[in-house]
């Protein structure tokens, strides 16, 4: 007799959910993935404006694993070109080089600050325990970079991004993306002298798809159908069918009852345990306390075609609301169309609950315009549109603590049979589209060739097993590369 073949449901058609599904298909299982929105691509899409091709903010790729790599490559064929990145630090009516050049932070910061900087950064050197770097991310910072740099480059845009101050922001989030707000690390190696190796956020390249960052999850979802998937889009996921500890199915907002084998989720963490039944008193209560940060951006149409040379720019400045102003001309031509105007996306952060996620578009739009013409960047009577848009609960909050309940409600997930929770909010991580990735491949491998991936590992203690590159020629493997 034939063996039965597995049926599995995949929630949400985001970087992680398309990457499990694609796998899936690949592997002649059978895959129904389930998209709430019109779109596949989850935050990582691309869209239409004015006539030209915007992601939502700006979405540079980067991996060093291998697996991640052949898979984008693998799907975005030759179509892709690598992207000079220049990206800069808005601080103080002043620009600063990211990652900082010697002769320009010391011109910026000027020789005194600069001096006080290492100063304070000495004094941390010579500390007793300086090796303790304390639970919350100021302590951290301050520890490693001191409280100088921690003030200047550090403070003001994470607690403009998370909403909380650093000290209650959790130390978790600066090892996990210290890095990612280098100007003190690149400071520290301007100032200091770095390591030899380059920290993978400063390479000068990256590799972009030709239409947006959203065409590789959009050729995900084409390879799926013709690997004899289903992609149903416009089709929210209420909640999973359960039998004892089991899940046997899905429900659809529409009512509908769907039996599936195994499901796979990156539908928000946080709704998904609220909506299931039997769910024990303390991981409801732990699952109450994880929050999430919404973003607005605010595009703007320019009329110009050369504004300033960045991908995007960093607004450390406290004067100003936003946190990143990016500029789409700079990544690569085919996005624009040959079209004269230049999109501008700036960023702004809040929580449901503040008065700001409900303001209407036209005073975002407002506050964008006056914004932007307080850097100097341009002119009032250049700025022809604007458009907003808002994305729901994008960052995982890792507020001081977060760690005791979230580690209640993996185990309680864990615990749940044929179900794994992948993605940003479907597992609370913190991820790039590359983390989201390798956790759909994981979830596609644990049930296609019975492999035990752990995947709460990608993002947090993950590392990997060998190091490759994207290049204009393919794929660089440990210095070699392999041809597409
Ligand atoms: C402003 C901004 C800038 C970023 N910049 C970068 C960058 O430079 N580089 C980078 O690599 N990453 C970047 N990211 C992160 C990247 O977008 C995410 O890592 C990635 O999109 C996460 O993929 P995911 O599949 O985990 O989640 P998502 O992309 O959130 O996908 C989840 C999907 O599930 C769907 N869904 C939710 N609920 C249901 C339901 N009930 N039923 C069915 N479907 C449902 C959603 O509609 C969504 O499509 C950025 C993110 C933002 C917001």
């Amino acid at each position: 007799m034939a063996k039965k073949k597995i049926r599995v449901a995949v929630i949400g058609a985001g970087p992680a959910g398309a990457t499990a599904a694609y796998e899936l298909a690949k592997k002649n299982i059978d895959v129904d993935l389930y998209e709430a929105s019109p779109h596949v691509g989850g935050m990582a899409r691309s869209i239409e404006l004015w006539g030209q091709a915007v992601d939502i903010g700006p979405h540079r790729f980067f991996s060093s694993d291998p697996r991640v790599n052949k898979i984008w490559l693998e799907v975005i064929g030759k179509d892709y070109k690598m992207v000079n990145r220049l990206t800069r630090i808005y601080f103080r009516n002043k620009f600063y080089m990211y990652p900082v050049q010697a002769v320009d932070a010391l011109k910026n910061l000027g020789i005194i600050e600069a001096a006080l900087c290492v100063g304070s950064y000495m004094i941390e050197r010579i500390k007793p325990g300086r090796n303790d770097l304390g639970d919350t991310f100021e302590s951290w910072v301050i520890a490693r970079f001191g409280k100088r740099l921690y003030e200047h480059f550090f403070k003001t845009y994470s607690e403009k991004l998370w909403g909380i101050k650093c000290s209650e922001l959790d130390a978790d989030f600066a090892a996990q993306r210290i890095k990612k707000l280098s100007l003190s690390e690149a400071i520290k190696n301007a100032l200091f002298g770095g390591g030899s190796e380059k920290h993978k956020t400063l390479v000068d390249q990256f590799a972009y798809p030709l239409k947006g960052t959203g065409q590789v999850y959009e050729r995900m979802k084409k390879n799926i159908i013709i690997n004899g998937g289903n992609v149903k889009l416009k089709t929210p996921i209420d909640s999973l069918l359960m039998k004892g500890r089991n899940v046997t199915g899905i429900k659809l907002a529409s009512g509908e009852e769907i039996k599936y084998d195994q499901i796979i989720s990156s539908m928000p963490i946080t709704i998904l345990i609220s909506r299931m039944k039997d769910v024990p008193n303390d991981v409801v209560k732990a699952n109450k306390t994880l929050r999430f940060r919404n973003t607005i951006i605010v595009y703007l149409l320019v009329e110009s075609n050369k504004i300033f040379p960045d991908n995007w720019i960093y607004v450390h400045s406290s004067e100003l609301k936003t946190g990143r102003i990016t500029n789409f001309k700079n990544w690569v031509p085919e996005i624009n169309n040959n079209k004269k105007e230049t999109i501008l996306a700036m960023e702004y952060w809040c929580f449901d609950e503040d008065d700001f996620w409900k303001w209407d578009d036209e005073k975002y739009i407002n506050l964008a315009k006056e914004e932007i013409v307080k850097t100097g960047l341009i002119k009032p009577n250049k700025i022809k549109d604007g458009k907003v848009i808002r994305v729901p609960k994008c960052y995982p909050v890792y507020e001081r603590g977060y760690k005791k309940p979230l580690v209640k409600v993996e185990k309680f997930l864990s615990s749940i049979n044929n179900l794994q929770v992948i993605g940003r909010y479907g597992a609370f991580k913190y991820n790039n589209q590359d983390h989201s990735i390798l956790m759909g491949l994981f979830a596609a491998e644990n049930i296609a060739d019975n492999k035990k991936h752990d995947l709460w590992g990608v993002n947090t203690d993950y590392e990997y097993q060998e190091s490759s590159t994207i290049t204009e020629s393919g794929l660089v493997v440990n210095s070699k590369v392999k041809k597409q």
